[in-house]
C-alpha cells in the first residue's frame, strides 16, 4: 500500500529515535550549556517499549514504509538495542534497517549488531584532530576511540557511512583529511551542511559551508564524478572519486533543499509522529497503540489521514518562515536526527 500527502509525497522512511539522552553534547545538536545535569530528560516509563517499536513498524510498513533508521539521542545507550533491530529486521515490507550512532559504544556491540542482522551504519564523525573533535564533541572525547569502533564494525563486513557536519570557522579545515582518511578505509563520507533545527544549537547562515564549496574545495585535490540517484527521493547527492567504486555524499538541506521528493516521517522516543524535522509539534501515537480498543487497521487509518493531510517543506520556505515569528521547533536529539 503506498499513502501520498497533500503534496503527492509517498511516505517510505521511518526514523526512529529509541533514547533521547547522549553521551555527547555536540555543540550544534545538544550544546551543553543547554543540555546540562539539570535538563530533564524523558524518565524511561515514556520511552516506547520494543514491542511497541515493532508494533508500530509493523503499521508503517502496511503503510508503505520499506526503510528505517534507529536514532536518537545516542541509540547505544538503550539497553539491548540489537534485540530491537532483530525484531524490527524481521518485518515483512521492511527492506533496510540501519542505524545512526556516534560510534563511542560502537566497539563493544558491533558483533551483537552484526549477530542482530544490521548491515550498514553511518558515524557522525566531524574532524580527525583531537582539538577539533573534542571541541565539536562537548564533552573533548578522543576521537581515537571512535575510530577504532569503527575500524571493528568494518572489520565485521559492516558498510561504513561518516557523517560530518561542517560549520564556518571550525571544521572546514578538517574536510580534505576526513575524505583522505575515508577513501583509504572505503567508508562512504557524507558531508551534511548545518542545520538549524531545534532552538538551542545557535544556527546561523554565515556558518553554514554551502555543499558546492565543500565539492569544488574537494575536487581540487581529490577528482570527482557524480553518480545517478538510485532512487526517487534519495536525500544524499553522490559522487565518486574518479576510477574508484569510492563514493561521498552532500547533504544540502539548506543550499538545496529537497522538500518536494521528502518520504520521511520520524517518531520521538516518547512515541509522537512528526511529519517534519522542523516541526513544532507532533501526534501521539503511543497513545494510540496503548489503547486496547483500537485495533492495528484503526491507528493505520488516523496515520494514513494524517500524511493524507502534511504539507510540510520547511526547508523550501526558510527564507520566508524566519522573517516571521516562530514558534519553538522539536530539538534533533528527541526527534532523531
Ligand atoms: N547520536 C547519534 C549521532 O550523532 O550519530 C544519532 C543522533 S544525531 C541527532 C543524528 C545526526 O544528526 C548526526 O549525524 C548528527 O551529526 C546530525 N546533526 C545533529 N545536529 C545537526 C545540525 N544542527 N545540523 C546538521 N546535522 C546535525
Ligand atoms: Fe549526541 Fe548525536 Fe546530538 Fe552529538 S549529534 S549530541 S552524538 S545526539
Ligand atoms: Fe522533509 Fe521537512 Fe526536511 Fe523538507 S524540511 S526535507 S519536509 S524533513
Amino acid at each position: 500500500m503506498t499513502i501520498m500527502d497533500s503534496l503527492n509525497r509517498p511516505l517510505r522512511d521511518l526514523r526512529i529515535s529509541v533514547m533521547d539522552q547522549c553521551n555527547l553534547r555536540c555543540t550544534y545538536c545538544m550544546p551543553k550549556e543547554v543540555f546540562g545535569a539539570d535538563y530533564s530528560f524523558l524518565p524511561a516509563e515514556k520511552l516506547l517499549t520494543f514491542n511497541e517499536i515493532e508494533n508500530l513498524v509493523r503499521i508503517f510498513a502496511h503503510l508503505g514504509v520499506k526503510k528505517i533508521r534507529l536514532t536518537g539521542g545516542e541509540p547505544l545507550l538503550r539497553k539491548d538495542l540489537p534485540l530491537l533491530i532483530e525484531q524490527v529486521n524481521k518485518i515483512q515490507g521492511i527492506e533496510d534497517v540501519a542505524l545512526t550512532t556516534n560510534g563511542i559504544l560502537l566497539g563493544h556491540y558491533a558483533q551483537k549488531l552484526k549477530d542482530a542482522g544490521l548491515k550498514r551504519i553511518n558515524v557522525s564523525v566531524d574532524s580527525l584532530s583531537p582539538t577539533n573533535y573534542g571541541k565539536m564533541n562537548g564533552r573533548n572525547f578522543p576521537i581515537t576511540r571512535v575510530l577504532k569502533s569503527i575500524e571493528q564494525a568494518a572489520s565485521l563486513g559492516l558498510k561504513i557511512k561518516i557523517n560530518m557536519v561542517v560549520q564556518r570557522g571550525l571544521n572546514e579545515v578538517d574536510i580534505v583529511p576526513l575524505a583522505k582518511y575515508c577513501y583509504e578505509k572505503g567508508y562512504t563520507l557524507r558531508f551534511i551542511e548545518f542545520m538549524d533545527v531545534g532552538n538551542t544549537n545557535g544556527w546561523d547562515m554565515e556558518k553554514v559551508v554551502p555543499s558546492k564549496e565543500i565539492l569544488n574545495n574537494l575536487q581540487e585535490v581529490m577528482p570527482l564524478e557524480p553518480v545517478e540517484p538510485d532512487y526517487l527521493g534519495e536525500v544524499a547527492k553522490r559522487y565518486r572519486y574518479k576510477n574508484t567504486d569510492t563514493e561521498v555524499g552532500f547533504i544540502s538541506s539548506i543550499s538545496e533543499s529537497f522538500c518536494s521528493s521528502c518520504n520521511r516521517a520520524r517518531i520521538s522516543a516518547d512515541g509522537k509522529l512528526f511529519t517534519c524535522l522542523f516541526a513544532t509539534q507532533g501526534t501521539d501515537l503511543v497513545g494510540l497503540i496503548r489503547n486496547k480498543d483500537l485495533t492495528d487497521e484503526d491507528i493505520a487509518l488516523s496515520i494514513s489521514n494524517l500524511w493524507n493531510k502534511r504539507e510540510d517543506r520547511y526547508s523550501d520556505q526558510r527564507v520566508e518562515l524566519s522573517k516571521k515569528p516562530s514558534k519553538k521547533k522539536i530539538e534533533m536529539s528527541y526527534i532523531g536526527g
